[in-house]
């Protein structure tokens, strides 16, 4: 499937289906480092996201993003609400008019990342979704470079933040709630950096769907 606005209602589907999937296991991993909400603040964003959607009816990739960066900036709640918000509305200005090629997917997620660091000053290695999308970015970089087509970049980011999620378990919290715990962080996986990984994952999903239709 061409990466339309269709592609992005799909890819906020499947990621809130994901989500609410998952949403129990996100709220364990977050009980271990914070206060255990991270599965229901983003299962009742992305729900309402894909009403807005079906609602919105947007007519571009950047219109259906802005519209997801809205309504988790205003449903989500805690850190994750404003930091996904941020995201998804870089995102939307670095999509630019049209459909997304590799480049273009690329650049989406460079500005969620941008989104991400500029809200929440975060680097790598602080246990946070940095951890997921800083790996992505960098893998949606170089399939890009090397010439493939947006369904390939968003299935070589998926696999990049899936990875950086795992690698989160080691580390010890500096950013966000979880540092309250300093060394006791240590040994659990960051929701935020798992949630990222379903998101992106979602993403490819829909491409490679879409591609099959
Ligand atoms: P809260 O911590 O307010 O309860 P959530 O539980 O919804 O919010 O989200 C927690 C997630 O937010 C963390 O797992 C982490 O990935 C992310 N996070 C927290 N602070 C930051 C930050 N400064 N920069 C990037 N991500 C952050
Ligand atoms: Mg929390």
């Amino acid at each position: 499937m061409s990466l339309d606005a269709q592609w992005a209602l799909r890819w906020i589907e499947l990621a809130a289906a994901d989500v609410a999937q998952q949403r129990d296991y996100l709220v364990d991993l977050d009980r271990a480092i914070g206060d255990g909400d991270h599965g229901e603040n983003m299962d009742r964003g992305f729900t309402a996201a894909v009403e807005a959607l079906r609602e919105a009816q947007p007519g571009s990739v950047a219109e259906a993003l802005k519209t997801v960066a809205k309504t988790l900036m205003s449903t989500v709640g805690g850190a994750a609400g404003p930091l996904y918000g941020t995201a998804f509305l870089r995102a939307s200005k670095a999509a630019g008019d049209g459909e997304l090629d590799g480049a273009g997917v690329a650049a989406v997620i460079a500005g969620a990342l941008e989104g991400i660091r500029a809200r929440g000053k975060a680097v790598t290695g602080e246990k946070t979704m940095v951890d997921a999308w800083t790996p992505a970015l960098e893998a949606a970089r170089a399939a890009a470079e090397a010439g493939s087509d947006g369904a390939a970049v968003l299935e070589a980011a998926a696999t990049a933040a899936e990875a950086g999620a795992a690698a989160t378990e080691p580390l010890r919290a500096t950013k966000g709630r979880a540092s309250y715990l300093g060394e006791r962080s240590i040994g659990h996986l960051d929701p935020g950096a798992v949630s990222t990984s379903l998101i992106l994952r979602a993403a490819a999903r829909a491409a490679g769907e879409a591609g099959a239709a």
